[in-house]
């Protein structure tokens, strides 16, 4: 057939941008900071996922230059066959020991973890089962599984009950998925309940930590130190992407957790392991978490002051439990428009909007930062108040 092979590529993305649903990517001309350079302009940043502001950490960069000053730039390898280096088992054992579970694995990524883990969790004659507002890499690791799915109403625990009740007597084995902390709201999934439920059925519970994980419980431990159910939840998975300031993916569970992750899961077998200088940067990330506390607690503090403010002012912040600070704007343009003239004002923050989230539930989302100061909040507030009135959002 005489056909142009490559034509869509063209056409499809000319159809984003028709629709203003393309990317526009900003660039950063300086580190992921509190005070940032974004297209060459000066700004204060409200949209990173840094939150402890760890990615340029003195003792993060020093551990990230020693490791390569030992080990060079490159692992060399996967890690199955000559890429596991001694940085690397050095961090799952000090994750293993900050978190209280008998082991942890590294991951290349957050997502790597969910694509390589759940589909050998579940195949073929067991069933999967999601919050309905999980995150894009849980999605994408189901798709991957043979295994049935089923989906219930968001932390709707009468309705997760009712499916555990319906599988218990149709499949070998029940996996239940969620979200820690749900990005794009800020709220918090019931683990306690989840867990107590799987009990019940003889479930398995894997929840997907990556926004909690260095920013709720003690010490930033994650979710499973949240609940007081620490070692209880079968799988937890997070990132080091986000507070911890560096990249990678990790597993928090028992020894037998481990030895099977490894061994199955095809994103960690063939792909390369993670350069010396990240394993250097994550080691060094771990240690601050556990002898500088005031990182998380400056996280919460502004957390806490920020929403006040935001509310008292006439704000909704809908149902944050954390630092993801969802400003409810409801229409798409809006929150577009509001962004940018934020931009013009000297701040980064990032609309979410339809098909991120519903068509009426439009806004910026603010992400909290353990680095910035009482006057970048106010410098902030005074920005959100004025425009929220011009924009007739308060
Ligand atoms: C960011 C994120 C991931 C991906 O983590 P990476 O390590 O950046 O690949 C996975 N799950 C959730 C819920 C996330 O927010």
């Amino acid at each position: 057939m005489n056909r142009n092979a490559t034509a869509f590529l063209k056409e499809e993305y000319q159809d984003l941008v028709n629709k203003n649903l393309d990317w526009k990517l900003r660039i950063l001309e300086s580190g992921s900071t509190p005070h940032a350079v974004v297209d060459g302009k000066k700004i204060l940043m409200l949209c990173s996922n840094n939150y402890l502001n760890l990615s340029n950490h003195l003792r993060l960069i020093k551990g990230a230059i020693d490791a390569a000053k030992k080990y060079g730039a490159g692992s060399g390898s996967v890690r199955a066959i000559a890429g596991t280096m001694k940085i690397h088992v050095d961090v799952e054992k000090k994750l293993a020991k900050f978190k209280h579970t008998e082991a942890a694995l590294l991951y290349q990524t957050g997502f790597a973890a969910n694509a390589g883990l759940i589909p050998q969790l579940a195949g073929d004659g067991d069933i999967i089962i999601s919050d309905e507002l999980n995150h894009g890499s849980i999605i994408d690791g189901v798709r991957l599984s043979k295994a049935d799915r089923a989906v219930y109403k968001h932390k709707d625990m009468g309705e997760l009950d009712k499916v555990l009740r319906e599988a218990d007597k149709k499949y070998k084995r029940i996996l239940i998925i969620t979200d820690g902390v749900f990005s794009m709201d800020g709220d918090i999934a019931p683990m306690d309940k989840i867990v107590k439920l799987a009990n019940e059925y003889g479930a398995m519970t894997y929840v997907d930590d990556a926004h909690g994980e260095g920013v709720i419980g003690p010490d930033g431990r994650g979710i499973g130190a949240h609940f007081g159910i620490e070692g209880k939840i079968d799988v937890e998975m997070g990132t080091f992407s986000k507070a911890y300031g560096v990249v990678g993916g990790l597993v928090a569970g028992s020894h037998d957790l481990y030895n099977f992750a490894y061994n199955k899961s095809r994103t960690w077998l063939l792909s390369g392991s993670h350069p010396p200088t990240v394993s250097g940067a994550q080691l060094a990330a771990i240690e601050v978490l556990e002898t500088e506390p005031q990182h998380v607690q400056n996280l919460w503090n502004n957390t806490k002051y920020f929403k006040k403010e935001l509310n008292s002012m006439g704000f909704n912040t809908g149902e944050s439990e954390t630092p993801i600070t969802p400003v409810m704007v409801g229409d798409s343009g809006k929150a577009k428009k509001l962004s940018n003239s934020l931009f013009d004002e000297g701040i980064f923050a990032l609309p979410i909007v339809f098909p991120m989230v519903a068509r009426d539930k439009a806004r910026i989302r603010v992400m909290m930062n353990a680095g910035l100061t009482k006057k970048d909040l106010d410098f902030a507030l005074e920005k959100f108040e004025k425009l929220g009135k011009k924009l007739e959002i308060i």
